[in-house]
């Protein structure tokens, strides 16, 4: 490990970190230290990084804004790549098409098509993700997936870049190409449509107020545990099973949601864990239903 961050510090990034704790860079603030934590800024960086690992045989993993992950409380020996806020620039590309970098937080390119009067991004712009992680997840709310707008994709493949078009990226519920091979996101172009921006500002408002009513944005979390199973909301089933409010150790099946497990202060990463098997074993047990993760758990 010493010498892959001597090499990573002949790249020249501005930003490496060492044992960097990744409750930092989780929406759930559950996490242990990162041995060596780079934050790229733009396409040569990721890429210089990339090549560099590939040399030395050495895997790494990605986080945007770390909004679907639980991380053990262990931490991660390989070297972590941030991507957000450093590498988020949005560029209009024509009159209905943007490029967003994938660090670009899907609130803020929302906002960028609000200020150009670009619709097709409001149901989901209130998902706390990144451009990048919002097309590896697939992510979706209110009857719209990122899918529906996404027209190509910039990424890295072999050492070098290049560009998918959507339809080849096997996008499905919460699930798309990225997460079969491992490509990292750079960017991805966006097609909207030309739309009134009282109606695009109201239609935001209205989305952002229905999670502020129905889901426990005062706690730490990663949104929704499970993905839905065909046929059932997962929710409901932990709902109808009686499982609001079951805790173990700081973790909550939260009362507000029971689609989601809350921090309510001093989660470890083995106290959700827990939960979530219990919450799979008795809705399992009760309905012969199994539950799938949708979060992404990383315990190495
Ligand atoms: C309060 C709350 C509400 C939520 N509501 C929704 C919702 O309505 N719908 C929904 O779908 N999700 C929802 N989520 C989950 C989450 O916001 C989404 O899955 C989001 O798309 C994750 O983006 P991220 O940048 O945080 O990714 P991260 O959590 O950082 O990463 C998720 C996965 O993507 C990979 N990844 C990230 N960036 C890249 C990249 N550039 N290239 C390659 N791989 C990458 C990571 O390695 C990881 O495996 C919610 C979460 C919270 C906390």
């Amino acid at each position: 490990m010493k010498k892959i961050i001597e090499e990573i510090k002949r790249l020249n990034i501005e930003t490496i970190k060492e044992d960097e704790s990744l409750s930092n860079y989780t929406t759930f603030k559950i996490g242990g230290p990162a041995r060596v934590l780079i934050e790229a800024k733009s396409d040569e960086e990721v890429l210089k990084l990339v090549r560099l690992f590939d040399e030395m045989k050495e895997d790494y993993l990605i986080i945007g804004n770390g909004s679907n992950l639980l991380i053990s409380d262990a931490g991660i020996e390989r070297p972590v790549i941030v991507l957000d806020k450093n590498f988020s620039n949005i560029t209009m590309i024509d009159e209905v098409t943007l490029y967003a970098e994938a660090g670009a937080s899907l609130k803020s390119l929302a906002n960028k098509a609000l200020e150009l009067g670009l619709g097709g991004l409001e149901a989901i712009s209130g998902i706390p993700g990144t451009v990048g992680g919002a097309v590896y997840m697939n992510a979706g709310a209110y009857g719209s997936e990122i899918k529906d707008v996404v027209t190509k994709i910039r990424y890295i493949k072999d050492d070098s870049i290049a560009e998918l078009d959507a339809s080849k990226a096997n996008f499905a519920h919460r699930r798309s190409i990225f997460q079969d091979k491992g490509y990292i996101i750079l960017g991805t172009y966006f097609k909207l449509e030309k739309k009134d921006k009282k109606d695009i500002e109201e239609e935001q408002r209205d989305y952002t107020q229905r999670r502020k009513d129905k889901q426990p944005l005062e706690y730490p979390s990663a949104g929704s545990v499970f993905k839905r199973p065909e046929g059932y909301y997962a929710s409901k089933l932990i709902e109808d099973a009686g499982l609001k409010g079951l805790s173990v150790g700081g973790a909550m099946v939260s009362k507000k949601h029971s689609g989601f497990i809350i921090n309510t202060g001093s989660a470890s990463f083995d106290d959700v864990v827990k939960l979530i098997e219990k919450v799979k074993a008795i809705v399992l047990d009760k309905f012969a239903v199994s539950l799938e993760e949708e979060i992404r758990i990383i315990n190495e």
